[in-house]
């Protein structure tokens, strides 16, 4: 008999309280049960799965950080590990779950006054309402902080905002977008709750992406968009609150390149044991082995890293750098692991069924956004030599 697939080769999941274990196998749960045999078909044809959401409720681990407003109030670890089950199966999901929970609704938290946490976050909790994050703009992507041209100026009746946004994941369909603009008055970075029906805003659907095919990216025109001053996060006023929101959810997609690449090396483990050429399994040969071994090393060493992460998030002692050098060691790492075991699977390794060619893909996306290699690279770079190489 061969023995288990595990891809936990360190058994981290040890650290885990018997109830965190317990959400732990919820999410894996609903993941391969529910979602992994529509998943394909969803990514293929560009459409999102709007039947997950009120699957997705009913998991009831939306916001799990934040404490009130319906929220699960769990530590940073248990929102790793749930980004990670997520995209054990698919980083989409795991994406429109992170703009969900992560992005917009801790913007709403992180900066939001008493009355905008109490209007919005119950509702996003419980995915009544859907939320989107704006922040990159058509010519404004790594240079966002000093950078943006979408603009706010306040007025009598509100705040009047110019510009547009590229990228923005769920927009299409968000009923709640947090937009970042700069003030034409004192030139600082100033976030907004801006609502889908409000006259001037406009997003188009961004077609033709070969990767993370199932989240709706937008893009956003504001004409004279007036919103009103309740919407204005009462708590964003220079892009700094802007980077907490960015710093807590950097860490998310650290372990979501961790759940990436255990997906695809655990895929490809079952297939080298059951694929047979010159009469015997391809697992039994060295050079295959060899991979799968490379693979799970980095795999060890990406899971430890971000327990570890976690662990410096739960007790208050993340900076920065901590969750820049994770994002891009994990998501490059990752790049790795997929491609390896699209390898080892031949040409079944490119065929959308055999799950392998679409982490190939994703894990491109995961790659370049909430800051690039290169970006987070030059946050740690400034931490540890004392000189900033931005510019
Ligand atoms: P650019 O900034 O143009 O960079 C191009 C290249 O130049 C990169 O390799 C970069 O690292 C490099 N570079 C830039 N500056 C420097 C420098 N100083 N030194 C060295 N190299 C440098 N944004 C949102 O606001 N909300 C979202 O929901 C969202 N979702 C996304 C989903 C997907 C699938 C993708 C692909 C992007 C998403 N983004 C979103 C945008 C994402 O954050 C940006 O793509 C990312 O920040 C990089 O910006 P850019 O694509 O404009 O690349």
């Amino acid at each position: 008999e061969l023995p288990t697939i595990n891809s936990d080769f360190y058994e981290l999941h040890l650290r885990l309280t018997p109830e965190q274990k317990e959400i732990q196998q919820r999410v894996r749960n609903f993941m391969e049960n529910e979602v992994k045999p529509i998943v394909n078909n969803y990514w293929l044809h560009d459409e999102f799965p709007f039947e997950l959401i009120p699957k997705f409720r009913e998991l009831n681990l939306c916001g799990i950080t934040y404490e009130g407003y319906g929220c699960p109030n769990l530590p940073f670890l248990m929102e790793g590990v749930v980004a990670m089950e997520i995209a054990r199966v698919d980083a989409s999901l795991a994406t429109f779950f992170g703009v969900q929970s992560g992005l917009a609704m801790g913007s709403i938290y992180i900066c939001g006054s008493g009355e905008q946490k109490a209007k919005w976050l119950p509702q996003m909790q419980k995915f009544e309402k859907i939320g989107a994050f704006g922040l990159t703009e058509p010519d404004v992507g790594s240079g966002a902080a000093g950078g943006l041209t979408t603009t706010c100026k306040k007025t009598e009746n509100g705040w009047i905002l110019n510009g547009q946004k590229k990228w923005i994941g769920n927009a299409t369909f968000a009923d709640v977008l947090i937009i970042w603009a700069r003030d034409l008055d004192d030139n600082q970075v100033k976030g907004f709750i801006v609502e889908k029906d409000t006259p001037g805003f406009s997003v188009e659907k961004i077609k033709g992406k070969m990767a993370l095919r199932i989240v709706q990216n937008g893009l956003i025109t504001l004409t004279d968009c007036l919103v009103k001053d309740e919407n204005k996060l009462a708590n964003a006023n220079s892009f700094k609150d802007t980077a907490k929101v960015l710093q807590m959810t950097r860490a998310g997609v650290a372990w979501m390149a961790v759940g990436c690449g255990r997906g695809a090396y655990e895929s490809a483990l079952d297939y080298t044991r059951k694929r047979k050429q010159f009469g015997k399994p391809i697992a039994s040969y060295q050079l295959i082995q060899g991979h799968l071994v490379e693979m799970l090393s980095n795999l060890t060493a990406m899971q430890t890293m971000v327990f570890r992460l976690s662990e410096l998030q739960d007790t208050g002692l993340l900076k920065d750098e901590h969750a820049s050098i994770a994002k891009v060691f994990c998501t490059l790492r990752t790049r790795d692991i997929v491609s390896q075991a699209r390898e080892v699977m031949g040409g079944n390794g490119i065929l959308l069924e055999y799950d392998v060619a679409r982490f190939v893909a994703d894990a491109e996306a995961i790659y370049s956004y909430e800051g690039t290699k290169e970006i987070n690279s030059l946050i740690v770079g400034r931490a540890i030599t004392g000189f900033s190489a931005f510019v």
